[in-house]
């Protein structure tokens, strides 16, 4: 007998598998401390490591008869400098380095940057980091020789260099593919595999995604990154196009300034929260906690201000792909949800902000089944989904209870393991008026642990049951 997978919190987490956590029995764990999706990150690893992980979640998924959701995540088109005689170099403030495209190995004078479109972009005087910011050079100089465009730059900030690090153009719109060829045949694998999510890296344009929804279709779900200046300002249209968003404050904090990421952040989760798709906050949430067993005062108050801002889920990275604590860190990260959620402030906050309707009968239904919880006290509420929406729907009215989400259909049930306060169970179809769907749920909400005999909870449907179309039904049953 398995035990009741139920949790004490409506924030999902998302967390990175990696050498530190890919075997069957660290996922289980991760899974058993809090994990509710986790994310296989192509820019690092095989593509055949990548399908054995998967299998292991799917293989856990079977054990505890609850959908644990796969993302795919995309490397996309990051830039990076090519390699060094030695490996690595040290860069001093102040030394003048030039950057070329000589396919020869770099050293102490020059560095190898295979990236045409990126001198193209270059501006004099213009600034671009190295190794996520750390390495800092200004543009002193442009020319061409033999094997195209190279710059003369100056270090403003110093640090050691190794092969194949990325680099970044601060402000620069660059026309670079949205997709690289390592994209695509990363993508293929991913559907063959089955993953429930694919993340979409280094987004700047509506017609970024409309590229890779091409390849993906409805095969999985499609989350964008934003990590651009260029994707904030398309931001409505990229989100329209897209199933779930992701603010990737890693890339993002380096191209654009540190002190503008936090109200970046604000504006990002409100906006996608009104548009009712899944919002993760992600990198370096607990960044310290890869080497520490316990985090810095301002990385928890980082992930529990995500939660204040009504993200649907928090990230984990390096901290649990790489880190010396994998298991420590979800663990913290789920106290720091719980209880930042149990906190009157919070809960004000998902009040004030909640999201006005859309005017739609469905989301009027929404609307009222939220109220309606609230006032009968009801344990959950109960929404029938065949496509996922109406479950999305009433997650965006972020109801301090749980949403139990029944559908017959085992994507959308896996997909939902990001949404905010939903638990998802895959069951089978329900017909007729409510003689069947009401019993069908009671046994469903005492199987799970949701509420007791006696206890009340909410339901919403259309009717009749199992014909697609509008929510237009509420009720109020109790558990039999
Ligand atoms: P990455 O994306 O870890 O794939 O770079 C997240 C980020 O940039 O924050
Ligand atoms: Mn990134």
């Amino acid at each position: 007998m398995t035990h009741k997978i139920l949790r004490s919190r409506q924030t999902k987490i998302l967390a990175t598998l990696g050498p530190a956590s890919n075997t069957p029995e660290m996922i289980e764990e991760l899974f058993l401390t809090g994990v509710d999706i986790f994310r296989l990150n192509f820019s690092h690893g095989e593509p055949e490591t990548h399908r054995k992980t998967a299998a292991m979640i799917r293989a856990l998924e079977a054990k505890y008869s609850r959908p644990v959701g796969i993302l795919a995540d995309m490397q996309g088109p990051k830039l990076r400098i090519g390699k060094f005689k030695d490996g690595s170099v040290m860069m001093e403030h102040g030394d003048i380095i030039r950057f070329d495209s000589n396919p020869e190995p770099g050293d102490k004078t020059r560095v190898q940057l295979p990236h045409p479109e990126v001198m193209k972009a270059f501006e004099m005087d213009g600034l671009f980091f190295l190794d996520d910011g750390k390495v800092r050079c200004r543009i002193r100089e442009k020319g061409e020789d033999k094997h195209g465009s190279y710059v003369i730059a100056e270090i403003r900030a110093g640090g050691k260099l190794s092969d194949k690090k990325g680099f970044n153009v601060p402000g620069a719109y660059l026309e670079i593919p949205a997709l690289t060829e390592k994209d695509k045949a990363d993508i293929k694998t991913a559907l063959d595999i089955g993953v429930d999510w694919i993340a979409q890296s280094f987004v700047q344009t509506g017609d970024d995604v409309r590229e890779a929804r091409a390849l993906i279709g409805k095969n999985a779900a499609l989350m964008v990154k934003i990590e651009k200046p260029a994707a904030l300002e398309n931001l409505e249209e990229i989100v329209s196009l897209a199933d779930g968003v992701m603010l990737a404050r890693g890339d993002l904090g380096v191209e654009i300034p540190p002190e503008d990421v936090p109200s970046v952040q604000k504006h990002v989760v409100r906006y996608v929260r009104s548009t009712g798709k899944p919002i993760v906050v992600a990198t370096q949430m607990l960044e310290s906690m890869i080497t520490s067993s316990r985090p810095t005062r301002a990385e928890a108050s980082d992930v529990a201000n995500a939660v204040y801002d009504g993200a649907d889920a928090v990230m984990l990275s390096a901290e649990t792909a790489a880190g010396e604590h994998p298991i420590r860190s979800v663990e913290m990260m789920t106290k720091i949800c719980a209880r930042t959620e149990e906190d009157g402030i919070y809960i004000n906050f998902m009040e004030e902000s909640n999201m006005e309707s859309i005017g739609n009968p469905s989301d009027a239904i929404a609307t009222a089944a939220h109220y309606v919880a609230q006032d009968i006290d009801a344990k959950a509420i109960v929404t029938y989904t065949v496509s996922g929406s109406t479950a999305l729907r009433m997650s965006r009215q972020r109801p301090g209870v749980k949403i139990l989400c029944l559908s017959p259909n085992i994507d959308v049930v896996r997909r939902l393991s990001l949404a905010y306060g939903v638990h998802a169970v895959h069951a089978p179809e329900v017909q007729g008026e409510f003689s069947g769907p009401v019993p069908h749920a009671c046994t469903i909400i005492s199987e799970q642990g949701l509420a007791e005999k006696g206890e009340r909870f909410v339901m919403t449907a259309g009717v009749p049951f199992g014909v697609a179309g509008t929510t237009n039904i509420l009720r109020i049953a109790e558990v039999e």
